[in-house]
């Protein structure tokens, strides 16, 4: 690291995370000693992540990066609050937010057992700005696909900055003031040394639709339909929520919450006066089964065909309470996330084969990205004016649309700064550029959601000290049968003298979980890694109060 000194008259901007990767977005504005974070997201675990729970960026540049202000998040979404237990294990710091947000955060934080209601401070409700250290903060609110959702200025010793974060600009938002255009025109004016702003939906022409737009469609899929009708959608995105109640309510229907997540998001929501459900029309799945068909709505987990999901379960007759047959609808209203297809597909197979129809955004519009397109990144450029543009939240290819847009629209090409995870970025009124690399990765938390592993993760010897465990399983193709017993190895995990015992007898704990299995589960991969891993994480974990992680390899014969 440079001497202090060499630090003086230039803001630092540091991207741990969410640069050039979809996910755990954490940036790291510094100006000499004095730091503020903004948002510190996970990322969802994908194909390549096999048996991980949970990704959160490397924090070590926290460390010693000198005093942090605060941890300013502006929206309750996980790839911008996620890793905020972790960031919490580390620095000691408050965390600010609107109430939709803290609210998530202080769910997350209680899951973790971690009580850290002190340190959860609102953003000031009426606008006022925010003094931390060299830095004055002010909150802008916007439209997005969570309520109250901000994008924050930052007035730096060099300037402004305006931090979008995600966004939309939404002219029709269903509730509040939607994104407020002409503050951001009267900041253009006063002057915008730089922008950093959603790249997600950057190569996509033209405007994102409204939310409202979603209603007539929605509407008119329910109103025909004659059985149980299972929305799924993110479990954060309380507007659609709210148009699927209100339109299933009208049709005689009442509302039952299926899945942890979709009950957490909505007792915030509700708690907060930003979801209603009429008085009298809210009841527990139980009861929804035991109305007539045409009576209930569910709001069910799994728009990404998560196998642990309410859905996934729902789908292959294995939900505790919810069963879905011939005549019922499930509508999809979300998007894909890239990698996720699989499992989705696999999931509307076996809902299909129980006689369900499936609608989804590719059948209806149901469905509208919470994200900016071309013209509305554009539109924000031109109202904010800025020196510089740094494209953020987005893998590369997405980075550079957006730089492409902001060429596009008058910025001087040497001011559009293409970085990623990881680049220590000096700026100053005349320069914008990257002087540094900081460490900066991938860290993977198995069981994320368990205090053990929490207070695991605060002491990283310990998770190499509980080392991997992985399960290869042979599967038929044809005829969904498992082959022979389970191949079971083991790296850092035990000593060798209790290993073979041990693995011996988990792989028995895998045979029983496996006799355990419809056809139709061991067809489904994802449902089978799911379930030698339970299996096999209860049983090493009562052995060994060990909690290694585990990867499970389906190979198909
Ligand atoms: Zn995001
Ligand atoms: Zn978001």
């Amino acid at each position: 690291m440079m001497p202090r000194m060499a630090r003086a008259h230039r803001l630092e901007i540091v991207p741990l995370g969410g640069l050039g990767e979809f996910g755990m977005n954490l940036m790291v504005y510094r100006y000499g000693g004095d730091c503020v974070v903004v948002d510190a997201g996970m990322m969802f675990p994908g194909a390549e992540h096999l048996g991980v729970d949970v990704v959160v960026p490397n924090m070590d540049f926290l460390d010693d990066c000198g005093a942090i202000h605060a941890a300013l998040l502006t929206h309750g979404h996980e790839d911008h609050i996620g890793a905020i237990p972790f960031l919490l294990a580390r620095r000691d710091v408050p965390i600010y937010g609107t109430p939709y947000t803290l609210g998530l955060v202080r769910g997350r934080l209680a899951q973790h057992e971690l009580d850290a209601s002190p340190r959860l401070v609102p953003f000031p409700p009426d606008g006022t700005a925010l003094r931390l250290g060299p830095f004055t903060v002010e909150t802008l609110a916007v439209s997005h696909s969570i309520p109250q959702s901000s994008m924050l200025v930052l007035d730096t010793p060099v300037g402004k900055i305006v931090h979008t974060a995600d966004f939309k600009l939404d002219p029709y938002p269903l509730s509040g003031p939607g994104t407020d255009l002409a503050r951001l025109a009267r900041l253009g004016e006063k002057g915008v040394l730089a922008v950093l702003s959603d790249s997600t939906n950057a190569e996509l022409p033209g405007f994102t639709a409204g939310e409202r737009t979603v209603g007539p469609a929605l509407a008119r899929a329910i109103e025909g339909a004659r059985g149980r009708v299972l929305v799924t959608t993110f479990s954060s995105n309380i507007h659609r929520l709210q148009q699927v109640i209100d339109t299933g309510v009208a049709h005689g229907r009442k509302v039952a919450i299926v899945g942890s997540s979709m009950e957490f998001h909505t007792d915030v929501a509700l708690h907060l006066g930003l979801l209603r459900i009429p008085p009298g029309t809210s009841v527990t799945p139980e009861a929804a089964m035991n109305l007539p068909p045409e009576r209930s709505l569910f709001l069910v987990t799994g728009s990404q065909g998560e196998p642990t999901s309410a859905l996934a379960r729902i789908a292959v007759d294995k939900h505790r309470d919810v069963v879905v047959s011939d005549g019922d609808l499930v509508l999809h209203s979300a998007r894909s996330i890239p990698g996720n297809e699989k499992s989705i597909g696999r999931m509307i197979n076996h809902l299909l084969r129980r006689g369900a129809t499936v609608v989804t955004s590719e059948d209806a519009p149901i469905h509208v990205s919470g994200h900016p397109r071309r013209d509305e990144l554009s539109l924000l450029l031109h109202l904010l004016r800025p020196r510089f543009l740094l494209p953020i939240h987005g893998e590369y290819r997405q980075l550079a649309a957006h730089a492409a847009i902001g060429r596009a629209c008058g910025l001087d090409p040497e001011r559009v700064l293409l970085a990623e995870s990881g680049d220590l970025l000096t700026l100053t009124a005349e320069e914008f550029r990257r002087a540094e690399r900081v460490p900066v990765g991938q860290v993977f938390i198995d069981g994320a959601l368990d205090r053990v592993d929490f207070t695991m993760l605060r002491d990283r010897r310990q998770i190499a000290g509980d080392g991997i465990v992985i399960a290869v399983v042979a599967v038929h193709r044809d005829s969904g049968s498992v082959s022979g017993p389970a191949e079971i190895a083991s790296r850092g995990f035990v000593s060798d003298a209790t290993e073979e015992e041990l693995l011996r007898e988990a792989r028995d704990v895998v045979a029983l979980s496996l006799s355990d299995t419809s056809l139709e589960e061991r067809a489904d991969e994802g449902l089978l890694k799911a379930k030698i891993q339970a299996g096999l994480r209860r049983f090493l974990r009562k052995r060994t109060q060990k909690r290694p992680l585990i990867i499970p390899v389906i190979v198909e014969l």
